[in-house]
């Protein structure tokens, strides 16, 4: 069956095997959110509820470290992670799903590495996303007739406060196009792993409002909660379909992450 592949369920999203088996996985960074082995479409998998079962760690709080070291130690090679997204642009409207191509990180105090020592490395994040999973996933959520964009850039702030009007403006005027508290470093931490990773944001509101608009309010913590809600089995449906269309084996150059990345003394 291959390795196994990774599901980081984020906010809404804190089971998805019907027959899984929780395990303790030791990690050297602490313990990870919880995980739970099983499998989906004839593949064995991995699940981590980013938050904990019951969303009891706020985002600056999550074990990323613990977390990505877990998946590696149950031999994970391929992460599916899912987020839920504020959305800086009209056209990524709540209820679309976005499969992000690229990251802007704004967190800060977050430990954000595993080479911490010796040898000295440091990893490419040009491509912080794997293209392979992201070409699958659009190809799942065009056959699933889902509304998604093939690109889009997170901003990653660091919570668990929402946005100022004046920050959302700030990260809209660069170009970014959604914005979420989790996915940094979660993805760098895997790329320093040399492991695939896909992140699928799911749009749930408009951050601050929208410009022009003053009947779109500023996002709640019950909106988020409501649109997820209501979408959760979309969100389902699209992680089975993908992971019944992942090929056996990479052909992306994920692997490769950390080829040249250490500094030799
Ligand atoms: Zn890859």
């Amino acid at each position: 069956m291959g390795s196994r592949i990774g599901i980081i369920g984020g906010s809404g999203l804190y089971s998805l095997l019907e027959k899984d088996e929780k395990v303790d996985v030791k990690s050297d960074y602490g313990k990870p959110s919880g995980v739970a082995l099983g499998t989906m479409a004839g593949r064995n998998v991995a699940f981590i509820p980013r938050h904990g079962p019951r969303h009891t760690m706020p985002p600056h709080l999550v074990p990323y470290r613990a977390n990505i070291d877990a998946m590696g130690k149950v031999d994970v090679k391929r992460i599916i992670a899912t987020n839920a997204v504020g959305s800086l642009k009209e056209s990524y409207k709540p209820g679309d799903f976005v499969l992000f191509d690229q990251f802007f990180n704004a967190t800060s105090g977050r430990q954000d590495t595993f080479f911490e020592g010796s040898p000295v490395t440091h990893v490419g994040m040009a491509e912080p996303y794997c293209p392979e999973m992201r070409r699958v996933a659009a190809g799942a959520a065009k056959k699933l007739g889902l509304r998604h964009h093939e690109y889009g850039t997170v901003v990653v702030i660091n919570g668990p406060r929402y946005s100022t009007r004046a920050e959302s403006r700030f990260f809209g005027a660069m170009g970014f196009e959604t914005i979420n508290m989790t996915q940094y470093p979660e993805v760098a931490l895997a790329r320093e792993r040399a492991m695939c990773y896909l992140g699928i944001g799911f749009v749930t509101d408009y951050d601050v409002g929208l410009a022009g608009n003053p009947k779109v309010k500023p996002v709640s913590t019950d909106e988020v909660q409501r649109t997820f809600g209501r979408s959760i089995e979309k969100v389902k449906s699209l992680i089975t379909m993908i992971i019944e269309s992942l090929p056996e084996t990479r052909s992306c150059g994920c692997s490769h992450a950390l080829d040249g990345a250490a500094i030799s003394p």
